[in-house]
């Protein structure tokens, strides 16, 4: 397995409308992309910083991951996603095989197309990590 960058960092969000404003008008990001994605109940907003890009999570549930995850946290940082490259599988098997718990055992589909698969934080020091390939 090779991770070759920070694909995006998942920040949890109350509101869109509230948070994109902020990223724009005071860091001077712009917002290229919004997303539904209905299997995680959330609407995501997307600005590119460099080769990562910041990813705003919304729920449209609160009983989703991400409404969940605010209600027992707050807003903040929500997931780390790392790139690598086009063999998500394999990453998986080898995190597998090092005793990694994993929340996905086969890529499914994310924002903006990408396959993608999380690991538990019970294995990654507390941090939610995610897998992404194009
Ligand atoms: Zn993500």
């Amino acid at each position: 397995m090779k991770i070759s960058h920070i694909e995006h960092i998942g920040i949890a969000v109350k509101s869109l409308e509230e948070a994109i404003p902020f990223y724009e008008q005071k860091l001077g990001f712009t917002c290229y992309a919004i997303e539904e994605v209905a299997e995680q109940k959330v609407k995501t907003a997307f600005f590119q910083v460099g080769e990562t890009k910041i990813e705003l999570l919304e729920s449209t549930d609160p009983e989703g991951p991400i409404g969940k995850f605010i209600e027992k946290k707050g807003e903040g940082v929500h997931h780390i996603a790392f790139a690598v490259g086009d063999g998500l599988q394999l990453a998986l098997d080898e995190l597998g095989a090092k005793g990694i718990q994993l929340i996905d055992k086969a890529p499914r589909k994310g924002a903006e197309g990408l396959n993608i698969a999380f690991l538990h934080p019970k294995s990654t020091l507390g941090v939610l990590t995610e897998l992404c390939s194009k």
